[in-house]
């Protein structure tokens, strides 16, 4: 006895030797083989298998025959399930039940683009746990979430759940929903594994229309597409999910370059690959897999480790296996990252669910939280003085059909917040306004966002003239944005234009908010407004974020995650594009109105332009307004020769000059002035939201490690060449302050 207690000591001060992590994993992986070594190949078929909720019978959960199910959000139910795989299925591996929690579960958060224009990683992590702890109370393990599908087409109905068009706001938007899902422990109840999708390249896909071929060379899928994915697998993220499209005419589903390649052997991703729905079988209707047998094969071989819904897994792995075709070792190494995942989430110790461990959905911190991400994300893009809300205004006019639109507001993919837990903007401002005795009158005047006629013109007219200010919301339904809703015309849909005409004409000062799925173009109105909040689909609680912007309780200072066209035959328009040989500028761009009648074909006005709308967009990437004003002073780098292994230190003062308490998102951009491949003009590679009280001021300090300016060179090695860059501090891509620095 005594014996076996010295080794037993022995053992644990091996043990404590080692990392938390690595002693948890070798334990798992032990666990993990060892139920391994007892399976049967159906029994590991089964594994792999994921099937949406009510769709096979409890013998098939019996004889291990599933190893996830999504949609199925009946926790009674889920415990029936699980009781049967735990209690009577051979060897009791515990279902993963999965859904698609995008921004919230029953607290929705904003859109993730309007994330995204929090530019608040830490406020965006908090959202993502509030979403983890309300959908694990419903016994949700696995969300597929976060898309990180950077995305420079505000045609394609998926930009709304995405981070927009940059790289470096995608990864740290992205690492932060992985952080808030995963939480701190992967075994605590409340954590769920995160699914980061949809790799890759599906923001590329042509034209902006949905599951369309995406056409990438390596280089840009490398420097522009990829980072965020790898951010996300870094921050330790438990599963990826393939695109639907092709990339470069490889479906994602059978890719074994991006999939195996650089997944799997670059990148070391050890965690679960599950199909899109039903994605293997697309195989054969994209025509690459002659047959769904085929399909499956592919699959397999490129390391896809679960199949969703097509049931292709079940019906022909067994016989490749037979056949040859597919290698035992290969089904063992897929089952051995699904179990992995289980015991890492501590199903197999705490399969079932009971809500009344978890604190309420919909709770006052969940709701507050989602308030501050509305807040945070509207982005104030004119303002001629009409906001914040004056004190003589007496009689406001709320117009239009999103103002008072509960289910709308919510967003797209909102598969279990509803409509009734939807605060307002007509209810919040309406509560406000009878607090201050404003009297408020209310016109929808559209029915939808899309309907082609006014409803009512008098009453719409009649409440315009009573009122000292209009506040005019405007935008799209949730449904016209989010998977397949991808539209060709980004103009306000329906009659809000003639809306804005109307309203306009009564010469009352306006105030229009837009709430909307993606960038919308609508550079006809900006001139009819005195100012324009773009607070998109803002969740639960856009109303009392709005109303509070609206009155100047809180200051605007969302920032544009993507560059906004003035018309959508300019896109794709980013700010991160490369110079040209041939660069626009003001007075190089040849204005349609402005050629001559039968002018020669002249060298003048030669450059990168349209004719018709010019080069530049209606606002930039980064840009955002707020009541007060900033003013960048005093940028000052450490040093400006750098070795490769050095880190840029910058500093830059930031003072609040006007009149309100507001955060202010400092932004720093670089360029690789000369390289061997062209870079981009400039490039997001750091940012900070500071708050400032008015009349304050602070300094305001960033590192950037060279070793973070390379990218993918001709023969696609991740490089730093030495040469000058220029460094910008400031308020969006289109200000600051500039320095330069060289890299030896
Ligand atoms: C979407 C995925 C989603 C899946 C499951 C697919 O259509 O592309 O993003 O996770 O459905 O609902």
């Amino acid at each position: 006895m005594k014996k076996l207690v010295g080794v037993t000591i022995v053992l644990l001060l091996i043990l404590s030797a080692c990392s938390k992590e690595k002693k948890g994993d070798d334990t798992i992986d032990q666990k993990v083989k060892s139920v391994i070594t007892r399976m049967t190949i159906d029994e590991k078929i089964g594994q792999l298998v994921q099937k949406n909720g009510g769709s096979f019978s409890d013998s098939l959960i019996k004889a291990g025959g599933i190893g996830s199910i999504l949609n199925e959000i009946d926790v009674e139910t889920q415990n029936q399930i699980q009781k049967i795989a735990r209690e009577e299925s051979r060897l009791g591996i515990p279902i993963l039940f999965a859904r698609d929690v995008i921004h919230g579960f029953r607290t929705i958060m904003p859109i993730p683009l309007a994330q995204a224009a929090t530019w608040n990683s830490s406020l965006v992590e908090q959202g993502a746990r509030v979403a983890a702890t309300e959908a694990a109370s419903s016994g949700i393990r696995w969300t597929f979430s976060p898309m990180v599908d950077v995305c420079r087409d505000p045609r394609w109905g998926r930009i709304s759940e995405g981070f927009g068009e940059d790289t470096y706001l995608t990864s740290e938007m992205g690492a932060a929903l992985v952080r808030g899902y995963q939480g701190e422990k992967l075994n605590d109840k409340t954590s769920i594994a995160a699914c980061v999708k949809h790799f890759a390249a599906y923001g590329w896909t042509e034209g902006g229309r949905d599951y369309n071929s995406a056409n990438i060379p390596e280089n840009e899928l490398r420097d522009v597409v990829l980072p965020p994915f790898k951010r996300c697998a870094n921050e330790g993220a438990l599963s990826f999910m393939p695109t639907f499209n092709d990339i470069n005419g490889v479906p994602a589903t059978g890719n074994e370059f991006l999939l195996k390649q650089i997944l799997r052997n670059e990148w070391k991703f050890g965690g679960i690959v599950v199909s899109d729905w039903v994605s293997i079988i697309q195989l054969v209707t994209h025509g690459v897999a002659e047959n769904e047998k085929v399909a499956t094969r592919m699959a397999m071989d490129a390391t896809v480790d679960m199949d969703m819904a097509s049931g292709s897994y079940r019906t022909y792995l067994k016989e490749l296996i037979d056949e040859g075709e597919i290698t035992i070792e290969q089904i063992d190494e897929a089952v051995a990252r699904i179990l992995k995942v289980k015991f890492e989430l501590g199903l197999f110790e705490n399969p079932y669910t009971n809500p009344s461990d978890f604190p309420a959905m919909l709770n006052e911190n969940h709701l507050a939280i989602a308030k501050k991400a509305a807040v945070e994300s509207a982005v104030l893009l004119k303002n001629e003085g009409a906001l914040p809300i004056k004190k003589n205004v007496k009689t406001i006019a709320i117009i239009g059909p999103l103002a008072d639109a509960p289910h709308d507001q919510m967003g797209t993919w909102v598969m279990d917040g509803k409509k009734i837990n939807s605060v307002t903007p007509l209810t919040a401002i309406g509560e406000k306004a009878k607090e201050l005795g404003i009297k408020v009158i209310y016109e929808r005047a559209l029915a939808l966002s899309r309907s082609k006629e006014i409803s009512n013109k008098e009453a719409v007219v009649k409440a315009a003239r009573q009122a000292d200010l209009v506040l005019l919301f405007l935008g799209e339904e949730s449904i016209l944005s989010g998977e397949s809703h991808c539209l060709a015309n980004i103009d306000l849909p329906g009659a809000q234009e003639e809306l804005v005409n109307l309203i306009a004409s009564q010469n009352k000062p306006v105030a229009t908010i837009i709430m909307a799925g993606r960038p919308l173009t609508f550079e006809r109105i900006v001139d009819k407004t005195s100012a324009i909040l773009y607070a998109m689909h803002g969740g639960t609680m856009a109303g009392p974020a709005i109303a509070d912007l609206l009155f100047g309780i809180e200051s605007p200072s969302g920032k544009l995650p993507v560059t906004f066209p003035r018309h959508v035959g300019q896109i794709p328009i980013y700010y991160n594009h490369r110079n040209t040989g041939k660069p626009a500028n003001n007075t190089t761009w040849q204005k349609l109105d402005d050629i001559p009648v039968e002018a020669p074909q002249l060298s003048i006005g030669n450059t990168s332009h349209y004719l018709d709308y010019g080069f530049e967009p209606l606002y930039p990437f980064g840009f955002g307004l707020s009541y007060t004003t900033f003013e960048y002073d005093k940028l000052k780098i450490k040093s400006d020769k750098l070795a490769q292994n050095d880190v840029v230190e910058v500093a830059v003062e930031l003072k609040n000059t006007g009149n309100y308490d507001a955060d202010e998102v400092v932004q720093l951009y670089i360029r690789d002035l000369v390289a061997s491949r062209a870079r981009a003009v400039k490039e997001l590679k750091r940012f900070k939201r500071v708050h400032l009280a008015k009349g304050e001021n602070t300094v305001v300090t960033f590192e950037l490690p060279v070793s973070e300016l390379g990218f993918h060179n001709q023969q696609m090695n991740y490089t730093i060449e030495p040469g000058t860059f220029n460094l910008w501090i400031g308020g969006n891509s289109n200000a600051g302050l500039m320095t330069t620095f060289k890299v030896e």
